[in-house]
């Protein structure tokens, strides 16, 4: 079981508490409908706010900080040995949930052809993101991404969640 206490909206979308692994005074962190990476998850704002750029201070520390003590969980329970952490701020930077969030991608030597390709990766893994449909792979990538870029069930994303909320208690 998750540890967290209650569901939160993310953007139009509720995220169930079942969920969510980790949680602050302002800000949560949950796992990805539609990873494409393992351990690709998300920490947002507990408030619906479109743009980083009108998060609080209080707000972005606590986020940030948030994102630093998940990017430690994620790297090592993967096993990768590297991080990515991006934010899409705003729908022309390829932001497709209006509501805060930092991706967190574990990385690895050689998961990706061409390094910057996980942004493409983040971008279109979102772009094509529908509850019933799958996504086409990207070109160039070494890791199986069909297979990885699937939308996840419930109960998958909860058992992950329940993984990963162990590393918070
Ligand atoms: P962006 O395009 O930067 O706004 O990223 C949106 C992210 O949210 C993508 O990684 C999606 O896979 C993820 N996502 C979209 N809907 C959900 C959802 N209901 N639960 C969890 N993750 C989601």
């Amino acid at each position: 079981m998750a540890s967290c206490s209650q569901d939160y909206s993310f953007g139009p979308h509720l995220i169930r508490r079942t969920e969510v692994f980790a949680e602050t005074p302002l800000s949560f962190a949950f796992v990805n409908l539609k990873p494409v990476v393992p351990g690709h998850v998300l920490v947002s704002s507990k408030r619906v706010e479109p743009r980083f750029t009108n998060l609080s201070g209080s707000e972005v520390a606590d986020l940030w900080k948030l994102a630093q003590d998940v990017g430690r969980a994620v790297e090592k329970h993967f096993g990768a040995t590297s991080l990515t952490l991006a934010i899409q701020d705003g729908q022309h930077a390829g932001q497709s949930v209006p509501h805060v969030h930092v991706h967190i991608l574990p990385r690895r030597r050689g998961d990706f052809e061409k390094n910057d390709d996980v942004y493409d990766a983040i971008d279109g893994a979102s772009k094509q993101l529908t509850r019933s449909g799958g996504a086409a792979a990207a070109t160039g990538e070494k890791l199986d991404l069909d297979a990885q870029r699937r939308i996840r069930t419930p109960d998958e994303m909860a058992a992950e969640a329940a993984e990963l909320s162990v590393l918070f208690q």
